[in-house]
């Protein structure tokens, strides 16, 4: 079920499924902290589960991490 994520797949799919750009060049897992540029030109650091599943595609300034309650997706 593990499906195989590279740096340049995840590239991609950041490309075609976000406004953010991927900053980060290097891989290691699924733990590890991905740097990325927002759209509002905001530096984030995410891991890349966050940033898929969960939907965080922003930064905290565009996307605070905690939803106002009633509207968590
Ligand atoms: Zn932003």
């Amino acid at each position: 079920m593990n499906k195989r994520w590279t740096i340049d797949k995840i590239r991609t799919f950041v490309n075609n499924n976000s406004d953010s750009k991927l900053l980060s060049t290097e891989y290691h897992g699924f733990s590890q902290k991905l740097l990325f540029k927002c759209a509002c030109g905001n530096n984030f650091e995410k891991t890349f589960t966050k940033f898929n599943k969960n939907n965080q595609r922003k930064c905290d300034t565009c996307q605070p991490p905690k939803a106002p309650r009633g509207q968590e997706q």
